[in-house]
């Protein structure tokens, strides 16, 4: 058995990096051998991940014979916040994200406006007793996580609360990625 090929490897893009980082810090100075495990968990499909909702990621590991719940909880963005962002998005966006994907840059320009995606404030929780923190089934989650958000970079944002995606999935909208109702002139032109 080979490993999916189509895994590139976890955090190939700064939006999917920046969760790997929540387990991986680079100050490390030990390897962790649960960071292998929980790795291989995710590439056989061991974890799952419902990304539509706002505030949270909520994942169903299978580890074993159990399966847990983790949760990576995220604040949304206030609405300064989040006008900053559209901003952002605004002058680093071309063309609409019909994708889900965003430049590099975008999330270059989050970073330094101290409006990171996962910012410090982001909670991890699970379902399992273990002592480890994080635990086993959370560390997978995160890795999941990134995977999705290397993929999709608008799920990054839409899980803060700027959902890009209604509108590229809208057939009504035409090549613009942002909802009409969701931004006001001063935050788009500003
Ligand atoms: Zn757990």
């Amino acid at each position: 058995m080979v490993t999916a090929p189509q895994l590139a490897g976890f955090g190939s893009t700064p939006w999917g990096r920046e969760w790997v980082r929540r387990v991986e810090p680079i100050t490390v100075t030990r390897p962790n051998p649960m960071l292998p495990r929980a790795r291989s968990l995710v590439r056989n499909d061991a974890v799952s991940v419902d990304h539509d909702n706002i505030g949270e990621f909520r994942c169903v590991v299978s580890a074993g014979k159990r399966s847990e719940i983790a949760v990576l909880a995220l604040p949304r963005y206030t609405a300064a916040e989040r006008k900053s962002v559209l901003r952002i998005l605004a002058r680093h966006t071309r063309d609409s994200a019909t994708s889900g994907d965003l430049p590099d840059e975008v999330h270059a320009k989050l970073v330094a406006s101290k409006l990171s995606p996962v910012p410090d404030s982001t909670e991890a929780s699970c379902s399992c007793s273990g002592r480890i923190d994080p635990c086993l089934h959370v560390t997978a989650a995160t890795y999941a996580i990134s995977l999705i958000v290397d993929r999709m970079p608008t799920s990054a944002l839409a899980v803060r609360g700027v959902d890009l995606s209604a509108a590229t999935t809208s057939k009504d909208v035409p090549r613009r990625w942002m909802p009409i109702d969701s931004l006001s002139a001063t935050a788009f032109f500003g």
